[in-house]
């Protein structure tokens, strides 16, 4: 008899769930093997059949939009409802990562793939390249990124970590970004018998991603493989089901984290560069005004294309990037990553200040981080405008009104700021302000909030 109660939401249901999937779980070493034909071909049909006639054409919109419009969009809204259920039960960049592992020299983790800020730089260098390779509307740029993607997760798979997923963990730029998300999801995996002490990390167990099991509190890096529950052990991890939201509101319970934070910040801000190079005049003025600067100095090496593993070079379709614009769009992404981190990281001081003045407990340090976790949903709805994009076009070419589209685009940005406000409300609770003292340290962040959604007036109406 197991002496724990499962407790949560529908325990019912996630027991049932869970033992399907412990019954199930030696059979995804199948599913791994036909995603990943999937994700080959996708990747590689498109290149093959590559000719300019209207058939290959197909071909390579349809990969576009299979990726971009529905896989990548899915894929992060599917996190509020499963969790990480992606990269456990899906993904076949981590499994192959795995597989590499097992034939690999199984060497230890260097300590520069173990530091936090690791995988935010991955996910801001990819993000830039994914739109500098035009990853977006070209079947070669996306072979090159998403392929080099996944050699990357290969060979860090081949020569480090002893059984486990060392990109998974440190270095996925997905993985990082559904981790964070996964905390506000439904699906949570508890210790049955948990230790206290927090988080930590080993390799002396089952997980593949390296959690130390009886001190798990946090859901960012459980990839839901299963292979640490079993339904009639009494010690082990169990499936738990809960209120969306609920481990961000109690986040001082659930390992919260600085790097996590920032990333958050960084990332809704390189989401927001991806988007806006291409659709704000501000980045015409500035192409124009720079360009005058360069030719009045000499420098015309900065008006040859550079090589298409970097930046696009497709004269057949009338793209073709020059250095300048190689330098130009990485400018503009990481000045509004670092403008976007600016403003989220003043709201949060701010709040952090206000929430101490107003009776919240714990120094300023700790505060900021707590309310850090309050722009979440902000930030999630910000990668599905800006990375998304596609799933929008993918709506109108279903036949959906340009005005239906933008009606939903607006629902979305206002609950992903509701939702913000109501996890920033919840978290100085659990710091202690008083409800009637609680206004005032909600109002920067629900303002940070309202001028991200601000920013995105172009991406409603865009298209
Ligand atoms: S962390 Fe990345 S590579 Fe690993 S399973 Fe998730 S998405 Fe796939
Ligand atoms: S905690 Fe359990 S379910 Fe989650 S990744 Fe580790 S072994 Fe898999």
């Amino acid at each position: 008899m197991s002496a724990f109660v499962r407790g949560g939401a529908f325990p019912k249901l996630a027991a049932r769930l869970e033992a399907f999937f412990v019954r199930h779980r030696h059979k995804l070493v199948f599913v791994h093997a036909a995603m990943f034909l999937l994700f080959a071909g996708l990747l590689a049909v498109p290149l093959i059949t590559g000719g300019t006639d209207a058939d290959s054409r197909h071909i390579a919109v349809a990969a576009r939009y299979l990726i971009w419009g529905v896989w990548f969009p899915l894929v992060f809204l599917s996190v509020i409802a499963t969790g990480r259920s992606w990269c456990g039960i899906l993904c076949p960049m981590g499994a192959a990562s795995e597989w590499a592992n097992r034939a690999g020299l199984r060497l230890p983790i260097p300590r520069w793939v173990q530091w936090p800020g690791t995988p935010v730089v991955s996910f801001i260098l990819i993000t830039i390249w994914a739109q500098t390779a035009g990853a977006r509307d070209h079947a070669l740029g996306l072979a090159i990124v998403f392929g080099s993607t996944l050699a990357a997760a290969l060979l860090l798979g081949f020569f480090f970590g002893r059984r486990k997923r060392a990109w998974c963990r440190h270095m996925c730029p997905i993985g990082l970004l559904l981790g964070v998300y996964a905390r506000i999801g439904a699906v949570d995996f508890r210790p049955k018998q948990p230790q206290p002490g927090g988080d930590r990390w080993t390799e002396t167990n089952a997980c593949p991603t390296m959690i130390d099991l009886p001190h798990k509190t946090e859901s960012r890096h459980c990839i839901e493989c299963f292979r640490c529950v079993s339904p009639k052990a009494k010690s082990g991890l169990y499936l738990r089901l809960r209120p969306p939201g609920e481990e961000v509101a109690n986040i001082r319970d659930h390992h919260p984290n600085l790097s996590e934070v920032m990333f958050v910040f960084l990332g809704t801000g390189a989401s927001l560069g991806g988007f806006l190079w291409l659709a704000l005049d501000s980045y015409q003025w500035l192409r124009q005004a720079l360009g005058d600067f360069v030719i009045a100095r000499g420098w015309y090496w900065l008006g040859e294309p550079g090589p298409v593993w970097l930046m696009s070079n497709y004269p057949a379709q009338g793209e073709v990037f020059r250095w300048f614009d190689f330098f130009l769009i990485t400018g503009y992404m990481l000045a509004w990553t670092l403008a976007a981190a600016a403003v989220f990281s003043a709201a949060t001081a701010l709040a952090a200040w206000l929430s101490g003045r107003a009776g919240g407990d714990g120094d300023w340090r700790a505060r900021f981080v707590e309310l850090g976790y309050q722009f979440i949903p902000v930030a999630m709805v910000s990668l599905l405008l800006g990375l998304g994009g596609a799933l929008f076009e993918t709506l109108g070419a279903a036949g959906v009104s340009g005005e239906a589209v933008g009606a939903i685009k607006v629902l979305l940005l206002a609950g992903g700021v509701i939702w913000s406000g109501a996890i920033g409300f919840a978290l100085l609770a659990r710091q202690g302000v008083p409800a009637r003292r609680r206004l005032l340290p909600l109002l920067p962040g629900i303002a940070a909030s309202l001028a991200a959604a601000a920013v995105w007036y172009p991406a409603i109406f865009a298209g």
